[in-house]
């Protein structure tokens, strides 16, 4: 039986560690901050944000959110983040992805002090990551090695294959394997005869965005497999391919009309000698590093 690492039970460790953390700080009068910038009103965007804004409240950090409209102008979005560098009170900011397509994300991502990009995406904070200096390592990837470490899942030695090259899932996680000194593989569309790459892996990392598209067949028996996707389903031919049959699936279909699953087929999990189940997994530990590096940055930002 393939073993199920738990995404909540590690999220809510985690949390509760950057919790007794924010009350160490403030004993001395220090409260991590975290600025929340939402452009417009795209519906994912703003769960995950109201989400990440809760967490604040919950750990006890101070958030601000600052919600522009869509037609905001780069010029204007660019001087809001110059403010935000200059508070005080304000140890990360988070500008949520996507923006609008007029906006010019990275020159807005990159005006961002590296000090206080808890995100973790700017060319500093990458080159930092790359060379092994401290750094604002991107939430998902340092969420992934989270699970792997505090599940004692070996990390040193192993053969780990990340499908996927994004700059903020697939490299970021390729990065810190290594640095864990995994043997790493980064796989991408221009990659020959995928499957037998991905059947050579110890750790087998999905950040691709296909529903399922990581086959049993693809997966080498007794493997452990983290599984970044989130792919929704709203066809019912769609959800039939993967959970036709799953009473608790389909009770959650019927009652919301759609269901999420990974880049992993669910098949494939039966194999596996441990796996990170969608939802459940690698998405819960995204929110809590985000807390984390926020009180991180917090500390940094004082010398502490
Ligand atoms: P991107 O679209 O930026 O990158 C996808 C990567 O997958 C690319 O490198 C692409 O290769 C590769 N890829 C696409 N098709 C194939 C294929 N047929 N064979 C091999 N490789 C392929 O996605 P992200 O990295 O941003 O996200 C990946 C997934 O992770 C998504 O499902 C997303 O929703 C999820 N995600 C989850 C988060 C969480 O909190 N859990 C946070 C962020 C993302 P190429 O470079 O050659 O095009």
């Amino acid at each position: 039986m393939a073993r199920i690492l738990d995404g909540a039970a590690l999220a809510a460790a985690i949390k509760q560690e950057v919790a007794e953390e924010v009350r160490r700080l403030a004993a001395r009068g220090i409260r991590p901050g975290l600025a929340a910038v939402l452009v417009g009103h795209v519906a994912a965007s703003e769960i995950y944000v109201r989400n990440k804004v809760q967490a604040c409240a919950e750990l006890g950090l101070f958030s601000d959110l600052i919600t522009p409209p869509a037609d905001v102008s780069t010029e204007d979005l660019l001087a809001l983040v110059d403010e935000l560098n200059a508070r005080d009170d304000i140890d990360g900011i988070l500008i949520q992805l996507p923006l609008p397509p007029h906006v010019d994300s990275k020159k807005l991502l990159d005006a961002i002090d590296p000090a206080k990009d808890v995100d973790g995406f700017h060319p500093v904070n990458a080159g930092r990551l790359l060379a092994g200096r401290p750094a604002l390592a991107p939430c998902t990837p340092a969420g992934v090695i989270e699970i792997l470490k505090r599940s004692h899942i070996p990390i040193a030695g192993q053969h780990a294959v990340v499908v996927g090259r994004s700059d903020i899932v697939g490299k970021p996680v390729a990065i810190l394997l290594l640095h864990e000194n995994a043997t790493v593989t980064i796989c991408h569309s221009k990659t020959r005869n995928l499957g037998e790459v991905t059947r050579q892996a110890d750790i087998l990392v999905a950040a691709i965005g296909r529903s399922g598209f990581i086959t049993t067949e693809m997966v080498r028996p007794g493997a452990t497999l983290v599984d970044v996707g989130i792919n929704r389903l709203s066809m019912r031919e769609e959800f039939d391919r993967f959970f036709k049959g799953d009473a608790k699936r389909e009770a959650a279909f019927a009652k919301r009309g759609s269901t999420i699953v990974g880049d992993i087929h669910p098949k494939a999990f039966e194999i596996a000698g441990a796996y990170t189940p969608v939802p459940g997994g690698v998405g819960l530990l995204t929110i809590a590093m985000l807390m984390s590096n926020t009180v991180r940055a917090a500390k940094l930002r004082r010398g502490l």
